[in-house]
């Protein structure tokens, strides 16, 4: 991992309320999350203003996603200025959902990542392949294609935190093996060396997602290219501390 410090975001999708959001916010206040790590928690965007102003300093807030625009005729979209006028302070971009249940394309997740890094937001772009791609071989084309439309928009690497997540290890509870994620990882850590800089591969994180849980978190992090994780269905429970704190 080297100086790249550890780093846990949690997708927490479309689910909760203020009651259960309530309950997540009491135990990430309550146990001792480890201060080597950086914890980052996406709620749902109407509760972006709530859960940051609730949470304060014991982990930074994450919208799901947001529009390449600042304002105009955008029904349904956010901003970038609207999240951090919400307390906000970082994005998911390009996640799987957005890729492949609302259509979004390499292109389009370029033009949001150039315009919410401009507008000042730190950045989580996704990447990662299908099952049908990964067992066709496909794997690494699929990736850098994907890590080429966001880093051809990048502009300041010290904001992007890359996540790695096979869609067919998205909660269907299939983990990637700590060999297959570092595998990935380590590819496109070498494609940022090749194609961005050698100081751009070694300082920017690397963060797996897909299944991840406490009781695997360990493995999956003791693999040199993996910096963190982006967790889903977990980061809605206490197990999301066991992940952050790498026991179970
Ligand atoms: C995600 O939503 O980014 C994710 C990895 O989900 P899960 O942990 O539930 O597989």
């Amino acid at each position: 991992m080297g100086d790249r410090k550890f780093f846990v975001g949690g997708n927490w999708k479309m689910n909760g309320d203020k009651k259960s959001i309530d309950e997540i916010i009491k135990f990430l206040k309550e146990e001792p999350l480890d201060p080597a790590a950086e914890v980052v928690v996406a709620p749902p965007a109407p509760y972006i203003d709530y859960v940051s102003q609730k949470l304060s300093s014991k982990a930074a807030v994450a919208a799901q996603n947001c529009y390449k625009e600042a304002s105009g005729a955008f029904t349904g979209e956010v901003s970038p200025g609207m999240i951090k006028d919400c307390g906000g302070t970082w994005v998911i971009l390009g996640h799987s959902e957005r890729r492949h249940v609302f259509g979004e394309s390499n292109q389009l997740i370029g033009e949001k990542v150039k315009f919410a890094l401009n507008a000042g937001l730190n950045l989580i772009p996704c990447v990662g392949e299908k099952l049908e791609e990964r067992e066709a071989g496909n794997t690494e084309a699929v990736v850098f294609e994907q890590m080429k439309a966001i880093a051809d928009n990048t502009s300041d690497w010290k904001r992007v935190v890359i996540a790695y997540e096979p869609v067919w290890a998205i909660g269907t509870g299939r983990t990637a093996t700590p060999e297959q994620a570092q595998e990935v990882h380590k590819a496109i850590r070498n494609w940022l060396a090749k194609n961005v800089s050698e100081s751009v591969a070694k300082s920017t994180r690397i963060i797996y997602g897909g299944s991840v849980k406490g009781s695997n978190a360990k493995e999956l992090a003791g693999k040199a290219d993996v910096d963190g994780f982006l967790v889903g269905g977990a980061s809605l429970t206490r197990d999301f501390v066991a992940i952050i704190l790498k026991q179970l």
